[in-house]
């Protein structure tokens, strides 16, 4: 039986590339361009260092510098497994789990890599989402994010819910920095580009159960639940690093932002105007603080 093998990694659900040793890419298959946006066009015959995917990890920090899993495993032939976050063409981050695996020759030469990597972002529910926010007039148009009045109504009943069973939940305040500066020098345009994009990496890195929503102008709440005070920290710091590393092309220039952050849990004796004037006092922290950092209640004191 001859098995048509070029058919079978073109069609594969799961992205796949290959590289030389210089890790210059070799090869790129259907779903590589569907999780990616990126076109074999765009990327055959280029480096993987070369500002295309920048890989980063949970921590912010680039792979492609140093701890590239795939540049270790042609080094030294073990397969390597991980979960880090890829640059979209239209510039938000995408989770995707990462395999690696080094390319032999019938010698047993190393003669490059392959990393197979899966898209772990939330999609399909998310579609689900959407469709019911736009159908009640709760979704936000330019950002497809929840609108204000929806954040509103999530937060009284996951407060009500938390007095009644006990469900603890923290808010992210977050507010996007120096950002009149940002529609000063880009326009008014680019500047809605960059809250589109900015949301995408909210929707796409955030758990399912999960809420992001636009308060207003550049301004997002995050209703961040089943965690305790240490888990928010987490997750808005995660945040708060891959919002620093979104970028946006604009005439061959990589543009960024960053956010503040106040993050807070919620107290039996919260209302919905003390919940998010805490989060907002503890953002002022933040912005005072030199921005581009979180502030939460713990390390506030
Ligand atoms: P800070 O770091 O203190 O937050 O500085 P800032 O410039 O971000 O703060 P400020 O509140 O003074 O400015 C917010 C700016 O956000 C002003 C406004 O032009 C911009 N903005 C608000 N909504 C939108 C929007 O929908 N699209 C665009 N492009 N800009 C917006
Ligand atoms: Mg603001
Ligand atoms: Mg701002």
């Amino acid at each position: 039986m001859n098995i048509d093998y070029d058919n079978l990694m073109e069609n594969l659900y799961d992205g796949l590339y290959l590289v030389d040793p210089e890790r210059k890419i070799t090869y790129w298959n259907n779903a590589a361009e569907r999780i990616t946006g990126f076109s074999t066009q765009e990327v055959v015959g280029r480096s993987c260092s070369d500002n295309i995917l920048i890989h980063i990890d949970g921590k912010g920090q680039s792979l492609c510098l140093g701890m590239c899993p795939l540049a270790a495993t042609i080094a030294d032939g073990h397969s390597r497994e991980s979960e880090v976050y890829l640059h979209h063409k239209d510039g938000h981050r995408v989770p995707v789990s990462v395999r690696t695996t080094a390319l032999y020759d019938t010698d047993g030469y190393i003669v490059g890599g392959a990393e197979l990597f899966t898209d772990l972002s939330q999609k399909d529910s998310l579609s689900l989402k959407i469709e019911e926010l736009e159908k009640l007039a709760f979704l936000d148009n330019l950002t497809q994010l929840a609108n204000r009045r929806y954040i509103e109504m999530e937060l009284e009943a996951r407060l009500s819910e938390k007095l009644r069973c006990n469900l603890s939940f923290g808010i992210l305040f977050m507010d996007i920095d120096h950002f009149k500066n940002f529609n000063d020098t880009y326009g008014h345009d680019i500047g809605d580009l960059v809250l589109k994009i900015v949301s995408n990496t909210f929707k796409s890195t955030g758990r399912p159960y999960d809420l992001f929503g636009r308060w207003g102008g550049e301004e997002f709440i995050g209703i961040i639940r089943n965690v305790d005070h240490a888990g928010l920290v987490n997750i808005g710091e995660r945040i708060r690093r891959l919002v620093e590393k979104t970028f946006i092309h604009v005439s061959e220039k990589l543009l960024n932002v960053t956010v503040s952050i106040g993050a807070t849990m919620a107290k039996d004796s919260d209302s919905m105007a003390s919940l998010t004037k805490r989060s907002d006092d503890l953002l002022y922290m933040s912005k005072k603080n030199g921005r581009n950092r979180m502030t939460s209640d713990l390390n506030s004191k």
